[in-house]
């Protein structure tokens, strides 16, 4: 069949691709966590203060252990451990959760450019089905982009995080507000060695990764969930977004765990690290644990604590957009900022100020930590008809249109950093005929039942199998009220009752139009609110991972001091290291490596700098 070759122009195929930028900066697609129910242990003990540095301890006069690495932290930690196992060290790995996988097993999907899997599978993928037959993604990268090779595919998204001639932005992103956020992040970060560096490791883990988990029957394939531009993401086969929607990855770090055991390396659950040891010199020589054990490592300590996502505390100093825009987290528990805290005190200095990644669906719950997945988060995530305390329409963006976190930083912009999603009585019909993508999807059980066996991997108690069960847990609680007047629900939600009923009497006068002037909305989508009960959420943003932890060298994961030396013996990857998406604004930072490869990629780089390779 002869090979059509669609006139795309650079432009268009970025604007195709905005789902891949707004997941490069990823954020995700879906994902959740939440400690709540995952059964991660307490978090690691702090100081009072909860966020001042944690001073290195002195070497003491015995060890427990000695080996040549050890990690802390076995989410994306787990390729940092693997890869050194693998080199040839001794590696210890704790983790202060009960088992292991962090945030990085809650996960939907690898953001990747240009890996030499990739490439192949680019070559490999026809995209009749999509509209352009007898294509290949490869061939609408070339009719597009002038090449598929690894080169092209670099320069395209470095191009689209750095300021163009002439001064303008061009982000991954198509959207105008992503092209603010995401591009003005970088510019204000300027670096054109972070961004080269990211996109590197985060190829190169890929191969790697391809290779280490296909003894265990895992491999990787292109998500296909948004168009075309999901190409450029990756999730195991059979795991696959588009089935059931929650932890896609997880069968890919499940099967680095294993690799770990038989490559060697030894595990220490529920037993976080609480400090590091630090000779004389200040090099850091090794760690205790929260059991009170030392371990030295001759080679090296590898940070992968994750972030702050889970301590209010250092939000409020090092990412206030989030303290006061976040009313919870989906990260783990144990996401405490422990390990930036260790870091500082050996002597490590901060960056990426407010930097972070956020979705929206932000809800008042009785717990902070709060999972993604559940059905009061999907009722304030698919409700259309959103006001502030202004009685002023809050636009709503399908995440087809805009992303996985720009909305969060509308919600997170309004007065009082928040938004009121209300519904009517008939709000059964919004969820049920929600099409928005995977982790705004409501969970119903039909859904979970034609998953088959992935269902397995999002255990009952860490979410329940249909949205409805957290929806009345979220009546129940009180962070859902409803009523059966307007004027009602806003005295619940202590609000401004006038401006409330002007919104929804305005949002009425929409649907009654059929056509919505001010934001373009679906007219499907407008319902008006006029059948009592009324049901109404404060919804802002959510935080699935801080950009802003420790400065290191992104090449080596070296942390560095004040006057950017490394600090000997002290390495960070993921989300403990901090910069990566320069400042932060509104939680909608991106970040080119996305969140989870860019976590796998630093780790990787930690590994081969601290075994010398
Ligand atoms: C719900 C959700 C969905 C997401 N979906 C995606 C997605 O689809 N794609 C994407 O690219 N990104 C996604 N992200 C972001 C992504 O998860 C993170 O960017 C990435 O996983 C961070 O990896 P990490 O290794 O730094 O942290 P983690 O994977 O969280 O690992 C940190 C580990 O360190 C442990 N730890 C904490 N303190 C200590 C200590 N003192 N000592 C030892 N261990 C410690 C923790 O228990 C944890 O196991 C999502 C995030 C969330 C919360």
């Amino acid at each position: 069949m002869e090979k059509v070759k669609p006139n795309i122009s650079r432009r268009s195929f970025l604007g195709l691709a905005g789902i891949a930028g707004a997941t490069a900066g990823m954020t995700a697609l879906a994902g959740c966590s939440s400690s709540e129910g995952a059964g991660d242990a307490a978090p690691v003990e702090q100081a009072p203060d909860n966020v001042s540095a944690i001073k290195p301890l002195p070497e003491p006069s015995a060890w427990d252990n000695e080996v040549d690495v050890v990690v802390a932290g076995t989410g994306s930690g787990l390729v940092a451990a693997l890869r050194c196992a693998e080199l040839g060290a001794k590696v210890v790995a704790f983790d202060p959760a009960a088992s292991w996988g962090g945030s990085s097993k809650e996960t939907d999907i690898f953001a990747v450019v240009g890996s030499k899997y990739q490439t192949q599978l680019w070559e490999a993928m026809d995209l009749t089905e999509m509209g352009m037959p007898g294509m290949t993604l490869a061939d609408m990268f070339d009719a597009s982009m002038g090449g598929h090779d690894e080169a092209t595919m670099k320069a395209m998204f470095r191009a689209t995080y750095l300021p163009q001639p002439g001064g303008s932005i061009s982000t991954a992103s198509g959207s105008s507000s992503s092209s603010a956020t995401g591009g003005q992040a970088f510019i204000a970060q300027g670096h054109v060695e972070t961004v080269d560096a990211l996109l590197d490791c985060t190829a190169d883990v890929t191969d790697w990764m391809v290779e280490k988990i296909a003894p265990y029957g895992v491999t990787l394939g292109p998500v296909t969930a948004y168009s075309t531009s999901g190409l450029l993401f990756l999730c195991p086969v059979g795991a696959e977004a588009g089935d059931f929607v929650a932890r896609t990855n997880y069968t890919a770090f499940e099967a680095l765990y294993k690799a770990c055991e038989e490559a060697g390396v030894q595990f220490s659950f529920s037993n976080g690290v609480t400090g590091l040891v630090a000779d004389e010199t200040g090099r850091v020589i090794g760690v205790q644990a929260a059991d009170g054990s030392f371990t030295k490592a001759s080679k090296g300590v590898i940070l992968a604590t994750g972030g702050m996502a889970s301590n209010r505390d250092m939000l409020a100093r090092y990412c206030p957009s989030l303290y006061n825009g976040c009313f919870n987290s989906t990260a783990t528990m144990n996401d405490d900022g422990s390990g930036i805290r260790m870091g500082l005190g050996a002597g490590g200095i901060m960056d990426g100020f407010d930097s972070a990644n956020c979705f929206d669906g932000g809800i008042q719950t009785d717990n902070f930590n709060h999972y993604l997945y559940k059905g009061d988060v999907q009722f304030a995530r698919n409700v259309p008809s959103v006001f502030n305390i202004r009685g002023e329409r809050v636009p709503w963006y399908s995440l087809y249109s805009i992303g996985f976190t720009d909305q969060s930083g509308i919600l997170m912009g309004q007065p009082g950093g928040y938004g009121i999603a209300v519904a009517d009585a008939n709000y059964e019909a919004i969820m049920n005929e929600s099409t928005e993508p995977i982790c705004r999807k409501p969970i119903t059980p039909e859904m979970c039942e034609a998953a088959g066996a992935n269902v397995e991997r999002l255990p009952e108690a860490v979410c329940e199998r249909d949205w409805r069960i957290g929806f009345q847990q979220g009546l129940d609680g009180g962070w859902i009220v409803s009523a059966d007047t307007i004027e009602e629900l806003a005295s619940k939600l202590e609000v401004n009752a006038e401006n409330l009923k002007r919104g929804v009497e305005q949002w009425n006068a929409t649907c009654a139009a059929g056509a919505d002037e001010m934001f373009g909305l679906d007219p499907a989508l407008l319902r008006p609110i006029e059948k009592a009960p009324f049901y109404a959420v404060k919804v802002n943003g959510t935080i699935l991972n801080t950009w802003c932890g420790l400065a290191c060298d992104w090449r080596t994961g070296a942390v560095l001091d004040a006057s950017a030396n490394p600090i000997p013996g002290l390495y960070a990857g993921g989300a403990t290291m901090g910069g990566s998406s320069g400042i932060g604004s509104l939680g909608s930072t991106r970040n080119p490596g996305g969140g989870v490869s860019f976590a796998m990629g630093t780790c990787f780089n930690a590994a081969n700098a601290v075994m010398g390779a």
